[in-house]
């Protein structure tokens, strides 16, 4: 029985191998400064390796979840390795296989007439080795995607898949830099879930924006900018979902990324995709 249950560890780590194999997903591009030159893990991974994640040369590889499907989904966990040098923990929400990588092909909340725009993507989900981590950066790992525009472009509102009502503003004030906080509610599985659209760097947000107000899609959220990002002019887009009892407007503004109250989540999961 054991040792059919290593087989089966074995299979996982190989397949988990094969796509680390492939590199990181197309249009993720990661171009934030040079990366930091932590120093290589010891030989003993094994027990340097955090929980659900299994040694694979010098890297801990996480251990794929089997099925799925929304339930697994929702104790998705992963790790990486913060500044300080310790292993981290963390629940995510990755993207589905059936999604595509590519966030051009997604409606996003500028235009994006060019994948280059798309500087920096959701890279949670990817083993600590391949998340975005530089000099300037505080945080290890990006959960949420950047687009680059000009100074002063309009972020128009979205809606997302599966979308229930119009999307109503939760926050307006400094988080990522100038940032505006939806709240949308997806059908999920035959429940109602919360998610959390998170737009930082703005320059400003739109005139009269305020907390309360329902926003169809299309209507002016901001403008991009880079408050918080001084001199990367960028929109920064999060997408969490609210955790199962837990009131999204009572949040505090330090909540809405806090991880015992938000999950990140994938943001390919939910958007739309452009016909
Ligand atoms: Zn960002």
């Amino acid at each position: 029985m054991r040792a059919l249950l290593y087989a089966a560890l074995a299979v996982l780590v190989l397949s988990a191998a094969g796509r680390l194999a492939g590199g990181a997903p197309a249009g993720l591009r990661v171009q934030y400064r040079k990366v930091s030159s932590a120093p290589a893990p010891s030989p003993d991974l094994q027990s340097l390796c955090p929980a659900r994640t299994l040694p694979d040369g010098r890297v801990c590889i996480p251990v794929p979840a089997f099925p799925t499907d929304l339930a697994a989904l929702d104790s998705e966990r992963s790790a990486h390795r913060e500044r300080n040098g310790q292993w981290r923990n963390y629940d995510q929400i990755p993207r589905r296989p059936d999604r595509p990588t590519e966030y051009e092909r997604y409606a996003l909340p500028l235009q994006v007439a060019s994948r280059e725009q798309i500087v920096s993507g959701y890279d949670l989900d990817l083993p600590d080795a391949l998340q975005r981590r530089g000099d300037e950066l505080s945080a290890v790992g990006h959960g949420g995607v950047d687009i680059v525009e000009q100074r002063g472009a309009e972020v128009r509102l979205i809606a997302l898949e599966r979308q229930q009502a119009d999307a109503v503003v939760l926050y307006v004030g400094p988080l990522f830099g100038n940032t505006v906080v939806t709240h949308h509610i997806l059908r999920e599985g035959g429940e109602q879930r919360d998610y959390l659209m998170l737009f930082g760097h703005l320059e400003r947000p739109a005139p009269g924006l305020h907390v309360g107000q329902a926003l169809p899609a299309g209507s002016l959220v901001g403008l991009v900018g880079d408050s918080g990002s001084a001199g990367i002019v960028h929109l920064h887009l999060e997408i969490r979902r609210v955790r199962t009892g837990v009131s999204p407007t009572a949040l505090g503004s330090g909540e809405y990324v806090h991880n015992a109250r938000t999950v990140a989540c994938d943001p390919r999961n939910v958007l739309l995709l452009r016909p």
